[in-house]
């Protein structure tokens, strides 16, 4: 389908013509995730401004088109497919990392950034930001942030909504706001930054972020310990975390795992 002309014109007065694109190859590449699922978008634009956002978000809303917001499409859910068609915002110009706030421990970035690139921002600082998708390489913090991701060291630090302290964000009405506090305590007012904190884009599109940061270890060891069934492994989990020192991440393998990682990379 088409964007009505006036649709167009709109989105042309928000986004340079390198910005936007209605090209059904172009919008091909945003029809899909990691989920089986495919729907192309009628458009897709690429902002880089917060005020892009707003103004993308109210003409969607004049116009009663479908907005569907995407970082780098890793989920396995379809949670960033325009099932209805409409419009895709891609997040990955919008990457900035604008500050890393040793003192307060926080760094503040924008929805874009990719996952390992925050990493390796902070690792100088001997500092990290704990959640840890698998897919960290190539996924965003807004991603990230939409779909509460977690990882290995979820077990010790928590997942995204642990992690995060404070967003902007545009709600469907097209209206910003701020919500959540760059300190360690912020005890007032409703926690609006833990309900958008997985809801995928369904509440508010993210346009900036302020993450926790967590000291590096100084050393770490790796352990791999093997058990005779999954209720020994699971009791063996269950005392450990019960230890005043816990490990920072935790991996269980079964048969199956163990098979076909051998089979992938052969033994070692
Ligand atoms: C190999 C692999 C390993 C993985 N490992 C893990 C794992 O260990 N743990 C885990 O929890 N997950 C894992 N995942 C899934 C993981 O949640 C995603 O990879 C990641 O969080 C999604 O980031 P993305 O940038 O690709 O977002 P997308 O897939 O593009 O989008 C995800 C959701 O975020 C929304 N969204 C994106 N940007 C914004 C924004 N600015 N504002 C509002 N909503 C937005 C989208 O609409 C969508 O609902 C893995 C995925 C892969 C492919």
């Amino acid at each position: 389908m088409s964007l009505a002309p006036a649709l167009l014109d709109s989105l042309q007065a928000i986004f340079a013509a390198d910005a936007l694109s209605v090209e059904p190859g172009e919008c091909a590449v945003y029809a899909y995730d990691n989920s089986r699922r495919e729907s192309i978008p009628d458009a897709v634009v690429f902002p880089t401004t917060h005020e892009q956002v707003v103004a993308l978000v109210a003409v969607c809303r004049t116009h009663r088109i479908a907005l569907t917001a995407r970082g780098r499409g890793t989920n396995t859910t379809g949670a960033s497919i325009p099932l209805a068609g409409g419009i895709v915002a891609s997040f990955e110009r919008m990457n900035r990392i604008l500050r890393i706030d040793t003192d307060n421990r926080y760094a503040v970035v924008e929805p874009g950034v990719l996952n390992a690139d925050l990493q390796a921002a902070l690792k100088p600082h001997g500092f990290f930001w704990a959640p840890d998708p698998t897919s960290a390489p190539f996924c965003s913090i807004g991603g990230n942030i939409a779909c509460n991701a977690g990882g290995p060291r979820a077990v010790k630090y928590g997942a995204t909504r642990d992690n995060v302290l404070a967003l902007r964000a545009v709600n469907g009405c097209g209206e910003e706001f701020r919500c959540g506090k760059p300190t360690t305590k912020g005890a007032t007012g409703y926690d609006l930054v833990r309900l958008l904190i997985g809801s995928e884009g369904t509440l508010a599109v993210i346009t900036e972020a302020t993450l926790k940061l967590t000291p590096l270890a100084s050393d770490k060891r790796t352990l791999r310990a093997t058990y005779a069934d999954i209720a020994a492994a699971t009791s063996a989990v269950a005392r450990i975390m019960a230890q005043p020192v816990t490990p920072c991440a935790l991996e269980f393998m079964d048969d199956e795992a163990l098979r076909l990682a051998r089979n992938h990379a052969g033994e070692s």
